[in-house]
Protein backbone atom coordinates (compact mmCIF):
# COMPACT_ATOMS: atom_id res chain seq x y z
CA UNK A 1 0.00 0.00 0.00
CA UNK A 2 1.55 3.29 -1.11
CA UNK A 3 2.48 5.71 1.86
CA UNK A 4 3.22 8.77 -0.47
CA UNK A 5 0.91 11.52 0.37
CA UNK A 6 0.36 14.14 -2.71
CA UNK A 7 -2.20 14.82 -5.28
CA UNK A 8 -2.25 11.91 -7.12
CA UNK A 9 -3.74 9.46 -4.74
CA UNK A 10 -6.14 11.87 -4.39
CA UNK A 11 -7.50 11.66 -7.91
CA UNK A 12 -6.53 7.66 -7.91
CA UNK A 13 -3.35 8.02 -10.64
CA UNK A 14 -0.88 5.91 -10.14
CA UNK A 15 2.08 7.15 -8.03
CA UNK A 16 5.32 8.33 -9.02
CA UNK A 17 7.30 6.60 -6.46
CA UNK A 18 5.53 3.22 -6.00
CA UNK A 19 4.59 2.89 -9.58
CA UNK A 20 7.17 5.19 -11.90
CA UNK A 21 6.76 3.17 -15.36
CA UNK A 22 2.33 3.76 -15.10
CA UNK A 23 3.17 7.38 -13.87
CA UNK A 24 5.39 7.85 -16.54
CA UNK A 25 2.89 6.22 -19.58
CA UNK A 26 0.44 8.01 -17.80
CA UNK A 27 2.02 11.59 -18.36
CA UNK A 28 2.96 10.39 -21.59
CA UNK A 29 -0.32 9.76 -22.54
CA UNK A 30 -1.36 13.30 -21.48
CA UNK A 31 1.50 15.12 -23.07
CA UNK A 32 0.12 13.28 -26.06
CA UNK A 33 -3.00 14.48 -25.78
CA UNK A 34 -2.43 17.86 -25.38
CA UNK A 35 -0.04 17.91 -28.71
CA UNK A 36 -3.12 16.73 -30.71
CA UNK A 37 -5.03 19.39 -29.52
CA UNK A 38 -1.95 21.56 -30.92
CA UNK A 39 -0.86 22.66 -27.57
CA UNK A 40 2.36 24.43 -27.12
CA UNK A 41 5.28 22.90 -24.63
CA UNK A 42 4.31 25.43 -22.32
CA UNK A 43 0.37 25.07 -22.29
CA UNK A 44 1.16 21.32 -21.97
CA UNK A 45 3.37 21.99 -18.66
CA UNK A 46 0.53 24.27 -17.76
CA UNK A 47 -2.24 21.90 -18.48
CA UNK A 48 -0.86 18.88 -16.65
CA UNK A 49 0.28 20.78 -13.43
CA UNK A 50 -3.10 22.48 -13.45
CA UNK A 51 -5.56 20.00 -14.01
CA UNK A 52 -3.53 16.81 -12.80
CA UNK A 53 -0.71 17.64 -10.75
CA UNK A 54 1.98 16.61 -12.93
CA UNK A 55 5.36 18.49 -11.26
CA UNK A 56 6.39 20.98 -14.44
CA UNK A 57 9.68 19.17 -14.04
CA UNK A 58 8.66 15.56 -15.18
CA UNK A 59 6.32 16.94 -18.02
CA UNK A 60 9.31 18.58 -19.67
CA UNK A 61 11.33 15.52 -18.84
CA UNK A 62 8.76 13.17 -20.58
CA UNK A 63 8.39 15.83 -23.24
CA UNK A 64 12.06 15.70 -24.09
CA UNK A 65 11.80 12.18 -24.28
CA UNK A 66 8.80 12.28 -27.24
CA UNK A 67 10.36 14.83 -28.70
CA UNK A 68 13.89 13.22 -28.98
CA UNK A 69 12.77 10.01 -30.37
CA UNK A 70 10.36 11.25 -32.91
CA UNK A 71 13.80 13.02 -34.37
CA UNK A 72 15.66 9.97 -34.38
CA UNK A 73 12.28 7.95 -35.77
CA UNK A 74 12.56 11.19 -38.90
CA UNK A 75 15.87 10.18 -39.23
CA UNK A 76 16.12 6.37 -39.60
CA UNK A 77 12.51 6.86 -41.41
CA UNK A 78 14.62 9.69 -44.08
CA UNK A 79 17.35 6.49 -43.98
CA UNK A 80 14.83 4.00 -45.25
CA UNK A 81 13.20 5.76 -47.11
CA UNK A 82 14.76 8.56 -48.79
CA UNK A 83 12.59 11.38 -50.87
CA UNK A 84 12.76 10.90 -54.15
CA UNK A 85 15.43 12.99 -56.12
CA UNK A 86 12.92 15.98 -57.52
CA UNK A 87 11.84 16.75 -53.92
CA UNK A 88 15.15 16.70 -52.47
CA UNK A 89 16.04 19.22 -55.54
CA UNK A 90 12.72 20.99 -54.54
CA UNK A 91 13.66 21.32 -50.82
CA UNK A 92 17.08 22.57 -51.72
CA UNK A 93 16.27 25.14 -53.91
CA UNK A 94 13.98 26.06 -51.24
CA UNK A 95 16.71 26.10 -48.94
CA UNK A 96 18.80 28.22 -51.82
CA UNK A 97 21.26 25.69 -51.97
CA UNK A 98 20.65 25.25 -55.52
ZN1 LIG B 1 3.58 5.71 -3.45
Amino acid sequence: MCTHADESQHNNLPCLHCQPHSYIRMVQHMIERCILLRMTRDECVKALDHHASILPLVTLTVFSYILGFASVLQKKLHDIFPPPRSLERTSKRKQGLL
